[in-house]
């Protein structure tokens, strides 16, 4: 299957998906669209079958999601699953800035109370989703990668679309960091609108 084929597959499957649809209006709105491709991210290790990416070439800011051209065209629903994994990353990375430039007090406090620690002036400041994780997740399992604050809401939302899950987590951990992050992401868009950001 020729590469763009692939792709257009993959998002003919992710399009009326509630998940993707909420994230590309958002990102949409808050000009944070990234390109999306596939690629041999063999490179990576085998487990890796998505990255998002921000890269400055030129000092031109790229926003981009990888999707691994291998284990896509081997299974289109889980890359679909993956696509809106990293579509999340690339919400929560610009939710993250709109957070900090909005002057919305209902915003504000939701992120720092789901998310986090605005005290800080960078990013993984916090650890809210984190803490919430370890209560949530029974068997205790030692993955820092898998519970930390920035991958929590990317496999929750991810593995709450109805799409094949990655790495599940313990009862309820998927579902609930998937609902927090619905509902700031809904919150988000409608700080946007609010401002009277144009579609
Ligand atoms: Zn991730």
């Amino acid at each position: 299957m020729a590469t763009d084929a692939l792709l257009a597959k993959i998002i003919s499957q992710a399009v009326s998906n509630t998940e993707y649809e909420a994230l590309q209006q958002y990102l949409k709105l808050a000009k944070a669209t990234p390109k999306i491709q596939t690629e041999d991210l063999s490179y990576l290790g085998e487990d890796v079958s998505g990255i998002y990416r921000q890269v400055s070439p030129n000092g031109k800011f790229e926003k981009s999601i990888s999707l691994d051209k291998f284990t896509s065209a081997r299974n289109v629903p889980a890359a679909t699953g993956t696509l809106i994994h990293e579509l999340t990353h690339a919400a929560d990375v610009a939710l993250d800035t709109q957070v900090r430039t909005t002057d919305n007090k209902q915003l504000i406090d939701a992120y720092s109370k789901l998310a986090l620690d605005l005290s800080s002036p960078y990013k993984p400041a916090s650890k809210q989703r984190e803490q919430l994780a370890a209560k949530l997740n029974h068997k205790s399992e030692v993955d820092t990668y898998r519970t930390s604050n920035d991958e929590l809401a990317a496999f929750g939302v991810g593995n709450s679309s109805g799409k094949p899950s990655t790495q599940p987590g313990s009862a309820h951990l998927d579902s609930t960091m998937a609902t927090e992050f619905m509902l700031l992401l809904d919150l988000a868009l409608r700080d946007l609108k609010s401002k009277g950001v144009q579609q």
